[in-house]
């Protein structure tokens, strides 16, 4: 019979949970603070949400590499570095109620939930929704609410958010996302064609309007109609 001893410290990791963590921790020091992600709130939430409790079981392994991951549907899980550095950006308070625009896996909604009081996260596959949906209640992300639904259409109802987060690229700024948009709040969006270049843009809303400043060159899958 195996004897339980009683002298190990108190529930220690699983080896394959043990190994991602460790996995994780190298992430987050050669992919996010080596490439310039400073802010600590964001590096600490990188270091403890699960990467690869979001992607397929055949993309585990590689849950902690330095790029985006298919999740099914034709779409992504985005790169490590793309999800902080756009969290960084968004500059999360605790009290802030955010948006989500493009769900996919949960994985941004999990990283933002332990930075900000509430997320709410739209996702025009059903299917994505619903798997999002369930992973996010089963890993304990309380604060964070998807709905299958339209982007176009931000969420009305729990509007006007802090700041608001786009992880599919349209061609111009929704002006619904403007108009749910806090005085004073922030957005990050890519915007630009599907197949040329977009710019993830950084847009502030001030009482004379919006501010804008483009950030990065990157490739986002779009945003449909
Ligand atoms: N944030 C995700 C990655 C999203 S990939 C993560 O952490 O895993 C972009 C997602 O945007 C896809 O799942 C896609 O289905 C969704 N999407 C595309 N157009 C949309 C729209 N109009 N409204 C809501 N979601 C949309």
């Amino acid at each position: 019979m195996l004897a339980l001893g009683g002298f190990e410290s108190p529930s220690p990791l699983p080896p394959e949970e043990a190994a991602f963590a460790a996995a994780r921790a190298r992430m987050v020091h050669e992919q996010l603070a080596a490439r310039g992600v400073t802010d600590a709130r964001v590096l600490g939430a990188m270091l403890r949400v699960p990467r690869h409790a979001f992607v397929p079981a055949s993309q585990r392994r590689l849950a902690y590499e330095d790029g985006p991951l298919p999740i099914g549907h034709g779409q992504t899980i985005s790169q490590p570095y793309i999800v902080a550095f756009m969290t960084a950006a968004l500059d999360p308070k605790p009290s802030d109620r955010v948006l989500e625009i493009g769900t996919g896996s949960g994985y941004q909604a999990a990283v933002l939930s332990g930075l900000v009081a509430e997320v709410y996260s739209l996702e025009i596959v059903v299917p994505l929704a619903q798997r999002a949906a369930a992973d996010l209640q089963r890993l304990g992300y309380g604060n964070v609410k998807v709905r299958a639904g339209d982007g176009y259409l931000g969420w009305p109802e729990a509007a006007p958010f802090d700041a608001i987060i786009v992880t599919c690229a349209p061609e111009q700024v929704p002006q619904a996302l403007v108009d749910q948009l806090k005085v004073g709040g922030r957005m990050i969006i890519p915007v630009g064609s599907q197949w040329g270049a977009q710019e993830l843009i950084l847009l502030r809303k001030t009482p004379m309007g919006l501010e804008k400043k483009e950030v990065l060159p990157v490739r986002f899958v779009p945003m449909v109609r």
